[in-house]
């Protein structure tokens, strides 16, 4: 694993959209896993100035979202299809036909998850994964105790991340209960994995994603047994690391490195 530690929000922004785009290096035409949540939006936004300044061209990359709330219409600001829409797709100048959300709308969901799969296989596999952490360790929604193998599926959400999530939704009691969610077994597939976590909230997930021992009771403990991770963090999310095992960024904001491809 290669974890940098961010001193500030453009540092972290940058450390996560470089690693995002080693992707292209010699790739032009990319597959992105794209998570949804808040530790993203700096880099999704840092991705789409590079882009807007010609250093990089999306247009023709493909995305699949890691996951989305059952019963919430794509059309609900909520949805992640709608995030999605909002925060990526729109930004990097994505084409909609090649952006791809899971339908927790579906009458048949499982069959709805199966085809998603199939979707991923037939664009060639994801390139790079972005993924955030939940307090519990959670990688997409794919909770404690989840099989280190599984794929995309219908998940039922703990209650630490329908609290984690309640601010959304204004109460508990109206996060959704299920979601679609891409399985760990998807996940590990993914050529490339950037792990983004901010807060002294994430450090004790962070050090035992890290540390281990490797066990579904932390679901992202699971990334130690991927070759290619990169972890962004701020200072307060590696809190409990030690320092011997992570690399500090080490310009300021004034001088962001404006890499060249
Ligand atoms: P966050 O969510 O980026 O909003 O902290 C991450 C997650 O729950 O996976």
């Amino acid at each position: 694993m290669d974890i940098v530690v961010a001193a500030t929000g453009a540092q972290f922004a940058w450390a996560g959209s470089e690693a995002v785009l080693q992707a292209k290096i010699g790739n032009p035409v990319i597959v992105l896993g794209l998570a949804t949540g808040s530790s993203p939006l700096g880099l999704y936004a840092e991705l789409a100035r590079r882009a807007g300044e010609g250093e990089v061209d999306f247009s023709g990359d493909t995305a699949f979202a890691l996951d989305e709330y059952v019963g919430l219409d794509p059309e609900d600001p909520r949805s992640y299809a709608a995030y999605v829409r909002r925060e990526v797709a729109e930004k990097l100048g994505l084409q909609a036909a090649r952006v791809h959300v899971p339908d927790g709308m579906a009458p048949d969901l499982m069959s709805a998850c199966a085809s998603y799969e199939q979707t991923i296989r037939a664009a060639g596999g994801i390139d790079v994964q972005i993924v955030g952490i939940g307090v519990n360790g959670h990688l997409g929604f794919n909770e404690p105790r989840t099989s280190f193998i599984s794929r995309t599926r219908v998940s039922n959400l703990s209650d630490a991340t329908r609290t984690s999530n309640a601010r959304y939704f204004g109460s508990i009691d109206a996060v959704p209960k299920r979601s679609v969610t891409q399985g760990l077994g998807t996940i590990m597939e993914a050529r490339h994995i950037v792990l983004l976590a901010r807060g002294a909230g994430k450090a004790d997930a962070i050090a035992r994603a890290v540390n281990g021992p490797v066990t579904t009771a932390c679901p992202a403990s699971l990334l130690q047994h991927h070759r290619a991770v990169t972890m962004v963090l701020d200072e307060e999310a590696a809190g409990l690391l030690a320092p011997h095992t992570y690399r500090r960024l080490t310009f300021t904001d004034g001088q962001i490195p404006t890499a060249v491809r």
